[in-house]
């Protein structure tokens, strides 16, 4: 039997472009589809148009900053279509890269949604046309969900249309606690705009150690989020100005220009037709795979958040990657779930590695903590009351640091190189022996020597 391709990727995303390139690379007659625009989600509408509107809104502190150093300036304004057109510019600079390096690699780059029509044969929806591959992979990523029952929700957009905004609105309430609530809550609150957070639970970033969760909580507030928790939406209405009535079920309204829902976000598998291949979902539609990522059916894989393992851009690079090795380089590889660093791009940013202090506890039982706030150096000039937390967490029988924490300026960046220690098992005594870099704020973390103990067991 012979085929159009011998791989055929549906999603040219961050996992799906890894693995048409690296199986390309091994020799591999590699063909992609894409319906929307090359390089997925981080490149188009997440992770980087995300972090340069992050990196705008800081601006904005930082004019206040400056003072505390001697510059003054006149008022400084805010040109957000300016601003937005020089994003949306890198942003086709970058997708252009992504196309580019397929093309180099030598793949079929196909811009138009595929679906299966069976195991081995997908049919290209705008143009119709049908071909057939040896081996498939699945990588299209997910889309933002909204809750279906909540009368109004169509005036409200998601992360998708947020990066398309006409003009900086006045008012913004977003809906949720997680990754996207708060990062663009920071965002809006940093442009000036007067900014709602309407989170369900008490307290932001469920999930994350408890200290970063209230630490970012409490920053949301003093940047002048205002916080409503214990509410969800139960209706919104529109008025022919525009303005959009939020109502709350504590009973509160809230007028805004803009709403935004971030509660979450689900596998786009809708309609891609793997019932007619057998690929086996889960109740969320999230495709079920092995390490290797394999589904149920023998030549097809998929990859990234498809899958719901672990939604996180290098996550799915490296899930793709290690699919490329195992089926065309003859390299059976996986990609080990255990201390990826991850990043909060809130104000001030969080990086975290490891265990919570409450995971690490629950699944050793002796834990030591070593935590740490204050203020950095640079506000002691500034007069801003931000506060730095710092965190390591030991598992208390050999020593070896299991978690590491961080809220504070560059958080992320210090958080890439702790991760290097604590995957290779760092102890608690090899942070004690490396020489402190000073002045720095990551010196604390060799520096840290009182144990924290808990007020219940002091
Ligand atoms: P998250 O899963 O992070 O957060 C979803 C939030 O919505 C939670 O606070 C959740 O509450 C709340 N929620 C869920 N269902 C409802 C509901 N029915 N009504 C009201 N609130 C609800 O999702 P995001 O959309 O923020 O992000 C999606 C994923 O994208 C992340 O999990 C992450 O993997 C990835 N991402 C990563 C980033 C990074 O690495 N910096 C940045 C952005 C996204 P509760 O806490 O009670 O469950």
């Amino acid at each position: 039997m012979s085929y159009d391709y011998d791989l055929f990727v549906i999603g040219a995303g961050s996992g799906g472009v890894r693995a048409a390139r690296r199986s390309a690379m091994a020799g591999a007659k590699v063909a992609v589809a894409e319906e929307y625009r090359i390089g997925g989600t981080c490149v188009i509408r997440g992770c980087v148009p995300k972090k340069y509107m992050v990196y705008a809104s800081e601006f904005g502190r930082m004019f206040e900053h400056a003072k505390g150093f001697g510059w003054t300036s006149e008022k400084p304004e805010f040109d957000f279509k300016g601003f937005m057109k020089t994003l949306h510019a890198e942003v086709d600079r970058l997708s252009g890269i992504y196309l580019r390096n397929l093309a180099n690699t030598g793949v079929d780059v196909l811009e138009e949604r595929a679906e299966l029509v069976d195991d081995h044969t997908l049919r290209l929806t705008q143009s119709g046309k049908t071909v057939t591959a040896e081996k498939i992979l699945i990588a299209v990523g997910g889309i933002p969900w909204k809750p279906s029952d909540v009368p109004g929700i169509e005036h409200t957009i998601s992360s998708n249309e947020v990066f398309h905004l006409p003009d900086l609105p006045k008012r913004m309430v977003i809906a949720g606690g997680g990754f996207i609530a708060v990062e663009f809550a920071g965002v809006f609150a940093g442009l000036g705009v007067e900014t709602t957070l309407v989170y369900r639970g008490d307290t932001v970033l469920n999930g994350f150690d408890w200290d970063i969760r209230t630490h970012v909580h409490e920053e949301l507030k003093r940047k002048g989020v205002r916080v409503v928790t214990q509410a969800i939406f139960t209706e919104l209405e529109k008025s022919e100005s525009g303005e959009i009535t939020v109502t709350l079920s504590n009973g509160e309204d809230i007028k805004a220009d803009v709403v935004m829902m971030a509660v979450g976000r689900e596998p786009a598998t809708a309609g891609l037709g793997l019932e007619n291949a057998g690929v086996a979902m889960d109740d969320k539609g999230a495709i079920l795979v092995d390490e290797y990522s394999k589904t149920n059916v023998e030549n097809i894989w998929a990859v990234g958040d498809v899958t719901n393992r672990m939604n996180l851009t290098p996550v799915a690079i490296r899930e793709g990657q290690a699919f490329a090795e195992t089926v065309f380089q003859d390299e059976p590889s996986f990609f080990e779930y255990d201390n990826v660093p991850t990043a909060v791009f809130s104000q001030p940013p969080v990086g975290t590695v490891g265990l919570s202090e409450e995971d690490a506890r629950h699944q050793f039982g002796d834990v030591d903590v070593y935590k740490t706030k204050f203020r950095p150096m640079k506000d002691l000039l500034t007069g801003d009351e931000e506060r730095v937390m710092m965190k390591l967490v030991v598992r208390g029988s050999d020593q070896v640091v299991v978690g590491c924490h961080i809220v504070g300026p560059d958080a992320p960046e210090i958080i890439q190189a702790v991760a290097i220690a604590v995957k290779m098992g760092a102890t608690k005594q090899d942070f004690d022996r490396t020489c402190a870099l000073h002045p720095s704020m990551a010196e604390e973390l060799v520096t840290l020597r009182e144990k924290y103990v808990p007020p219940e067991l002091a």
